[in-house]
């Protein structure tokens, strides 16, 4: 039986976890959260390196004395070869096997096109990191991931899976790929102890939400709300967290929505 987090102060201590897309947004809270209950991080990106050099200078700085508890790998999450790297780059930085896999990384189109007026390119796009990308983390950490204790992936998907909304034609059907194949791969990890589970977020304040937005669809997101804000990603990231840790053992190929009941 899975011990609770309550027995250990830190739950996480010394497991090595990959979070994509930490430099930024949900990830990089997820991130910092992990390392605070004792996890190894490796700050994945693709463009923001300043900003994963700051996540992981404040995760260091947790740790003041130790050896380096977070590394920074620009990686393209729809890059088999990058995702390769990434996974090769955690296991050199922390001498060990990878525990967590937590696959943040996203990309929204901020154009909120219906279906009708989507480009294929930004059609391809949108699989490309979102589907794709959780594809093949997902499927470098089954191959790759500690066996026998620990082992956990997280992918996120959205509550748009469970609300759909027009304009997010091509988004929304990029995470539901992600909820569908979650389940498969938790079963396929039979025998492991690896689980795999998805988190959908419902609106978050972020630059992902944010961008391409008025005031006004803002205010709109904010007023059905039964908890009449916006979503932080500290919302977030206790949720992954739970996932990340023995406590979870029992929670396995779900998808758990994160939305103060929007959806
Ligand atoms: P965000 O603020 O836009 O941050 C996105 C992060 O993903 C950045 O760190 C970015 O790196 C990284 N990224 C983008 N493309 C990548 C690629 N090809 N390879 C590696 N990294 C890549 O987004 P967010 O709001 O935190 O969203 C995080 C996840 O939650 C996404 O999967 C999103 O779909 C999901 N989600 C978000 C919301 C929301 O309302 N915010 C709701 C539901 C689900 P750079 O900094 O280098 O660009």
């Amino acid at each position: 039986m899975a011990s609770t987090t309550s027995a250990n102060p830190l739950p996480l201590k010394d497991r090595v976890a990959i979070v994509t897309g930490s430099s930024r947004g949900i990830g990089r809270v997820v991130a910092i959260h992990l390392a605070e209950l004792g996890a190894k991080l490796v700050i994945n990106y693709t463009s923001s390196s300043d900003q994963a050099d700051l996540v992981a200078t404040q995760i260091n700085s947790l740790y003041p004395g130790d050896a380096p508890r977070a590394v920074t790998v620009k990686a393209d999450v729809s890059d088999p070869s990058q995702v390769k790297f990434l996974f090769d780059s955690a296991e050199q930085a922390f001498s060990s096997t990878i525990h967590i896999l937590v696959n943040s990384a996203g990309v929204l189109d901020p154009k909120y096109p219906k279906i009708a007026d989507t480009s294929l390119e930004d059609f391809d796009r949108t699989f490309s990191v979102n589907t794709r990308g959780s594809f093949l983390c997902a499927k470098e950490a089954a191959n790759r991931l500690k066996h026998g204790g620990g082992g956990r992936i997280i992918l996120m998907s959205s509550s748009l899976v469970a609300a759909p909304m027009p304009g997010f034609g091509a988004y929304t059907a990029s995470k539901a790929a992600i909820e569908a194949m979650v389940n498969i791969l938790a079963k396929e990890l039979k025998g492991t102890g690896i689980t795999a589970n998805c988190v959908a977020p419902g609106p978050i304040a972020t630059d992902m939400f944010f961008t391409g937005k008025t005031k006004e669809m803002v205010q709109k997101y904010i007023d059905e709300s039964p908890h009449n804000r916006l979503g932080q990603s500290e919302d977030v990231a206790p949720v992954v967290s739970f996932l990340a840790t023995d406590a979870s053992e029992w929670v396995n190929g779900q998808t758990i929505r994160v939305n103060a009941g929007y959806a």
